[in-house]
């Protein structure tokens, strides 16, 4: 597994890297956001580490640019304690995770462990389903590159059918995701919502995505 650490600090960077070494992993550093993007541009990384106040390029820019590009990598920003906006932003901009600096080594090695484990995933801002994207910072859908204009509710109940892509969920599930109160189960609104999706997603002869699964709820699945 190779980490890629961007760090300007160079007493941080020393130590995050004899740490990483010891624990196995191979490690680059790079001292600033623009020798980071070069880095990333020849070599594959398993895990970046990625300062967020950092010379010539920042850090969040340089995630923007990594996302932009489609390069899928999991991110762990290393963020100052009062940097709250800084993290906001970079959770937006499509990092996976963070660590507020000073932090404990094994909290580090935890955190690269899990993200590690976990299967690759879509960047969590925009949702692919077949040629249905959603993304979700820009609040954005397009089916085929086309926009689609929904209104707040429909988009709350397609996010949430999307991010759990060809999973059924229950009219239970549905409602209180998404409607958030205590809905009473007899009515029919999550049915005209799904309607009026069906009718804004699945025009012409585009494949129908959103599936009825019959005494349970519904699903959007591609297949
Ligand atoms: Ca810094």
């Amino acid at each position: 597994m190779r980490i890629l650490v961007v760090e300007d600090e160079k007493g941080v960077a020393k130590f995050i890297k004899q740490g990483l070494s010891e624990a196995g992993y191979a490690v680059d550093t790079a001292g600033d956001g623009e020798e980071g993007s070069d880095y990333i541009a020849v070599m594959e990384y398993d895990i970046i580490l990625l300062d967020i106040m950092l010379p010539r390029i920042g850090g969040i820019e340089l995630l923007q640019s990594i996302r932009k590009k489609n390069i899928k990598v999991p991110v762990i920003l290393l963020t100052a304690r009062d940097g709250l906006t800084d993290r906001v932003a970079g959770l937006d901009a499509g990092a996976d995770d963070y660590l507020v600096k000073p932090f404990a080594f094994p909290e580090l090695l935890a955190r690269i462990r899990a993200l590690l484990r976990r299967p690759p995933i879509q960047n969590s801002t925009v949702l692919k389903v077949h040629d249905l994207e959603m993304d979700v910072s820009r609040h954005e859908v397009k089916r085929g590159g086309v926009l689609i204009d929904l209104s707040p509710r429909e988009f709350a109940l397609l996010e949430f059918l999307m991010r759990n892509n060809k999973q059924t969920l229950t009219r239970t599930q549905l409602i209180e995701h998404v409607w958030n109160y205590d809905f009473y189960t007899g009515t029919n609104v999550l049915d005209v919502y799904i309607g009026y999706l069906r009718k804004k997603i699945n025009t012409g002869n585009l494949k129908p995505l959103i599936r009825t699964v019959r005494g349970i709820g519904y699903k959007i699945d591609d297949a």
